[in-house]
């Protein structure tokens, strides 16, 4: 495999819990991310899925440098980024951009359209020089499918579908290698979401990206990712090639967000069966011991307390049962354990909700 573009070691961003306004004292930590890893290779898209508050933003502004981590490495084509500063940063954070959320909170109201994807020139003018700057947004409000006599609207006058093509525009004001998109449809209506991911596919092709799809739910990377990682209370538990991940899943939390995505073919969906996990995500200044998914998971044992699973690849691969090995952080995860009778299950009951 050839290096990859990017490449996440031990990275862990703790926040520190206080008490007292006057007298601050810390009081503990809020684990956001504590412990991941993963690597990303060049034109490929890793999407990273799990439910709200797992510490999905919270990576992504890492890898932007909007977060500094508490620890860990950032390796930009082999080099550490967490390491550098001054010229040497500004280089690395022109290649690695993002895309925000919220397309209705994330552009500047009061900016026309035209400063919001050139503000970027300000800080690089070595990318468009002055003169050049109002030909290059257009050209960039064309590329995103917008109509380029737009350049001087506001943000109102656009819809959330339109905004987020700015946004994706802005994202692509300097060339960037990297596009780290944290949910970038999320916020926008369905019909929508797959025009946007579709554009984003192409772009990925035009200008020879490598993509960061950050989603709440499985169903959205599925369309656009090669690659997968899930993750739980800030680690990855399972992480694998797309068909790894939707065909073969071996951690239970995965299976049990798979359980909950649609089902297009009726007769698959008649045989379904939802997983509903038990109680709520714990909270991330108070992660449970072992495995940090046994509060809610069916398989848990005595020694998931006390052993915790790490991710990899299962030391009796499944490839020997037919099935993919892939890394998943269950201490099961080789076993034949499909989900078969998970306690709260519901049989195709559409109003279940995990
Ligand atoms: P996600 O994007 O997956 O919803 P986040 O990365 O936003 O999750 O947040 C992960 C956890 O870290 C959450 O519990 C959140 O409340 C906490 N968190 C995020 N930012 C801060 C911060 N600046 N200070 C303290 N806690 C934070
Ligand atoms: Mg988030």
């Amino acid at each position: 495999m050839p290096e990859p573009i990017l490449e996440v070691r031990g990275l862990h961003k703790h926040y520190p819990l206080t008490r007292g306004i006057l007298f601050k004292k810390q009081v503990g930590a809020v684990r956001a991310v504590d412990g991941v890893d993963f690597e990303l290779a060049r034109g490929e898209t890793l999407g990273i899925v799990g439910e709200s508050g797992c510490g999905k933003s919270t990576v992504a502004k890492m890898l932007v440098n909007l977060e500094r981590p508490t620890a860990g490495e950032i390796r930009y084509k082999g080099e550490d980024i967490t390491r550098l500063s001054g010229k040497a940063l500004k280089a690395v954070r022109r290649n690695i951009q993002m895309v925000f959320q919220d397309p209705y909170t994330s552009l500047n109201p009061r900016m026309t359209v035209g400063d919001i994807i050139g503000e970027a020139y300000d800080i690089h003018p070595e990318v468009a020089p002055k003169g050049d700057r109002r030909r290059r947004v257009q050209d960039l409000l064309d590329v995103v499918g917008l109509n380029p006599e737009y350049i001087n609207r506001y943000p109102h006058q656009f819809s959330g579908g339109q905004r987020q093509r700015i946004g994706i525009a802005r994202g692509l004001a300097l060339r960037p290698e990297i596009i780290v998109a944290d949910e970038p449809v999320s916020a926008l209506d369905v019909s929508v979401q797959a025009q946007v991911i579709n554009l984003m596919a192409r772009l990925q092709d035009e200008f020879d990206l490598s993509y960061i799809f950050i989603a709440h739910d499985l169903s959205v990377v599925r369309h656009i990712s090669n690659r997968v990682a899930v993750m739980y209370l800030g680690r990855i538990v399972e992480t694998g090639r797309d068909e790894e991940i939707y065909d073969h899943p071996t951690h239970p939390y995965t299976q049990a967000l798979l359980s909950a995505v649609p089902v297009p073919d009726p007769e698959a969906r008649e045989h379904r069966r939802r997983i509903i996990l038990a109680g709520d995500v714990p909270s991330p200044t108070n992660i449970p011991s072992g495995c940090r998914f046994r509060t809610r998971c069916w398989k848990a044992q005595d020694r998931c307390a006390h052993e915790t699973p790490v991710l990899a690849v299962p030391a009796v691969p499944r490839s020997f049962t037919g099935l993919a090995a892939h890394p998943s952080a269950c201490l099961f995860a080789a076993e034949e354990n499909a989900p078969t009778n998970p306690p709260e299950t519901r049989l195709n009951d559409p109003l279940a909700r995990p």
